[in-house]
């Protein structure tokens, strides 16, 4: 059996069902957490809160989120590998971290030629 994500054989028992596709651990665990970590309503409140006490919007954020938001925010827009470069991180760690900061409409990539860069979402 493969995981419908990273095509990595799963052995037997260690399979995780995420809406109708058979994952491996891994997968599974990324899937949870970004999701964990910002659903809408925690944005929405987030996003009232910061409206009257100035903050800017990282708030439930871990440290590794900010520092990736900062990096882009101080740079204007930044490419990936730079990111990961900067941070020191790998390739998936970077994709977890980014599908976390999408969510909460923090980042977005931008197409520029045949780059892409990352840049704020507002
Ligand atoms: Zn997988």
């Amino acid at each position: 059996m493969k995981c419908h994500r990273c095509g990595r054989e799963i052995p037997e028992g260690d399979n995780y069902m995420h809406l109708g596709e058979t994952l491996c651990e891994d997968c599974y665990l990324d899937i949870r957490m970004a999701v964990k970590a910002c659903d809408p309503w925690a944005v929405h409140s987030a996003t009232r809160f910061r409206e009257g006490s100035g903050h800017k919007g990282t708030e439930g954020l871990t440290d590794l989120q900010k520092e990736i938001y900062e990096l882009v925010k101080g740079k204007g827009k930044v490419r990936k590998e730079e990111v990961i470069e900067n941070l020191n991180l790998s390739e998936q760690e970077m994709q977890r971290q980014l599908a976390t900061l999408r969510h909460c409409e923090l980042i977005k990539g931008r197409k520029e030629g045949d780059k892409v860069y990352l840049i704020l979402y507002r």
